[in-house]
């Protein structure tokens, strides 16, 4: 099994359809009549463009609009007057137009691949394409025929340009799969806009892969194999109709309000790790982002990230998402996620140890910098901040005092940020659930955190095998802590989302509905699927539910129940 970075969700299965890269080779030559190598460059610069420009109106009568754009913008970086100054420049000091031509798109792509922001990065792909374009039109070398590619084929390559995925036959293509790349690379985009699945980023695919091998796909796990055995290729078959066949179920509810049969609504989020899931949530349909997870943000990384660099990612997500909410949580580091710059210290028992708020509140000049970084951000669209694994009112009264202090430099430093920012608290403790009447009046909002609420309650770590029967967010006493807490914001009136895994769980959603809950935020591929799953229930039914579970004693008794009530609205067995 091959892995790589997971670009876009889906299984795809077919044969191996290896692009090899055009082999551009020339022998770089000196020229003595300039005019005329100036003439033959010129020639091979507005051939391509011909070429291109017929390319883009294909583009556009398809409706394939991105890569018409990103195609058409091939035009200008060829046409560009610096550029063709400069190439005409090495051709008159003796360069062959190839030569001349190579050399500076190649300082070009250079200074591009250098800078910091992911998409002037992305410009220097751009600029390889048009490198390879010309070039090739220099030669009097054909393209590639996308024609020539199978139906059901799955796309293996070094990189795939622009160019080469513009005039594919999307629908025909099974999966893409890349040895460079990222989640945010063209390929990745056109992926995602197409729902292909896709794996980018594999190391030395292009040595693993044979034209004709059979492959699978798993774009949302980021597993590749190539001739798998059959077992493999059939549990892969079967997943993959599954998914297709939810998928055609789940699409009417689209651009749906999300509500249930009786008419309540409810606010159906995301939950992203980066500004790069933006697009992804977006995509899924989601109503705004319920959970940014930022310590993903600290990680990968050698040292903190500055308030500058934290801000610009924070305004770029608020930008992204236009005004439709975003909840911005502050790191949640310690427990299973160290990360060595940041100095955590070593403890028998992470989980009860310096975890999140805990380590903010004893590192402030970190924490300071992430909440001023939050509340400029907010400037910048609708904001909230979200402080985890509070378990007291004085850590809350703490974190509240930093916001404040924070404010008011702000201010006197004459920066924007959102002076009104709303600030809640993710009840994922058990003590923070029994006081949930007390955090309620100090804070705007609560986030139900029901992955750690099961674990801190249930005294579980998460994903230890040994302990697996007792971690249920369907236990008796992590029902009755959501309950409470829901009553709790309810009574003060504030609104409560539940941003863990559960928010998905097609047997706990009768019983969300039922104890009030206001918005549920999920990971993108469940978004159309809760959508779904809420549309099914009527409130009266929810709350017989919900009454029945109460009398219930043990965990085994409440999943029996509810497996039974909502067994005919499970059309997802293998998606939770
Ligand atoms: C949770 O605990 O339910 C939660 C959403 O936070 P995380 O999974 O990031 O701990
Ligand atoms: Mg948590």
């Amino acid at each position: 099994m091959l892995k790589g970075i997971a670009a876009s969700d889906g299984i795809g299965i077919g044969k191996a359809f290896i692009i090899k890269p055009q082999t551009l080779s020339y022998n770089p030559r000196t020229v003595t009549d300039t005019e005329a190598e100036t003439e033959r460059f010129n020639n091979a610069v507005d051939e391509f463009c011909g070429e291109t420009e017929v390319k883009v109106e294909a583009l556009r009568k398809n409706s394939e609009n991105i890569d018409a754009d990103i195609i058409s913008g091939h035009i200008s970086m060829a046409r560009d007057p610096y550029m063709l100054d400069e190439v005409r420049r090495l051709i008159r000091e003796g360069k062959c137009a190839e030569s001349a031509f190579e050399t500076i798109c190649d300082n070009f792509i250079a200074v591009f691949s250098s800078a910091e922001e992911d998409i002037i990065r992305q410009r220097a792909a751009d600029m390889k394409d048009v490198k390879a374009g010309v070039l090739r039109c220099l030669l009097g070398i054909k393209e590639m025929d996308p024609d020539c590619i199978p139906e059901g084929a799955v796309i293996v390559a070094r990189e795939l340009t622009p160019s080469m995925t513009a005039g594919m036959k999307k629908e025909n293509i099974a999966a893409m799969i890349t040895e460079t790349g990222s989640s945010t690379s063209h390929c990745a985009i056109i992926a995602r806009l197409f729902e292909i699945p896709s794996v980018m980023s594999i190391a030395g695919l292009m040595r693993k892969v044979n034209d004709g091998d059979m492959i699978i796909c798993d774009g949302t796990s980021g597993e590749v194999f190539v001739s798998p055995d059959e077992g493999t290729l059939k549990s892969y078959t079967e997943k993959r109709d599954e998914l297709i066949r939810i998928k055609n179920e789940l699409e009417p509810f689209r651009g749906l309000p999300t509500r249930c049969k009786s008419g309540r609504t409810f606010r159906l989020m995301c939950n992203i790790g980066s500004p790069d899931d933006v697009r992804r949530a977006l995509d899924a349909d989601c109503e705004g982002v319920g959970l940014f997870r930022t310590e993903f943000m600290f990680m990968n990384r050698n040292t903190l990230p500055t308030e500058e660099q934290q801000f610009e990612e924070y305004k770029k997500t608020a930008l992204m998402l236009n005004h439709k909410p975003l909840v911005i949580r502050t790191i949640d580091i310690g427990g299973d996620k160290d990360i060595p710059y940041m100095g955590l210290e070593k403890e028998n028992n992470p989980y009860m140890g310096c975890r999140a708020v805990r380590y903010c509140l004893k590192m402030p000049s970190v924490f300071k910098a992430q909440i001023r970084a939050i509340l400029r951000a907010g400037a910048f669209g609708n904001v909230s901040m979200l402080i985890p694994m509070i378990t007291c009112e004085e850590e809350l009264l703490e974190c509240k005092k930093m916001i404040q202090t924070a404010k008011d430099e702000l201010k006197a430093e004459n920066e924007q940020f959102d002076p009104d920012m709303k600030v809640g608290v993710m009840i994922e403790t058990a003590s923070a659930a029994v006081i949930a009447d007390i955090l309620a009046e100090e804070c705007d909002f609560f986030s139900i955190g029901s992955n750690d609420l099961t674990g801190y309650t249930m005294c579980c770590d998460r994903g230890n095998s040994s302990v697996d029967h007792l971690y249920s967010p369907f236990q008796p006493g992590v029902l009755r802590l959501i309950k409470h807490t829901i009553d709790c914001a309810k009574k003060k009136g504030i609104p409560v989302e539940l941003c863990g895994e559960a928010a998905a769980y097609p047997m706990m959603i009768p019983l969300l509905i039922s104890y009030g809950l206001d918005s549920f935020s999920v990971s993108p591929p469940s978004v159309l699927k809760v959508r779904h799953l809420i549309d099914g229930w009527d409130e009266e039914q929810t709350h017989e539910i919900s009454d029945h579970v109460n009398s219930l004693r043990s965990c085994t008794r409440i999943i029996e129940y509810l497996s039974d009530v909502t067994n005919n609205k499970i059309i997802f067995r293998d998606i939770t």
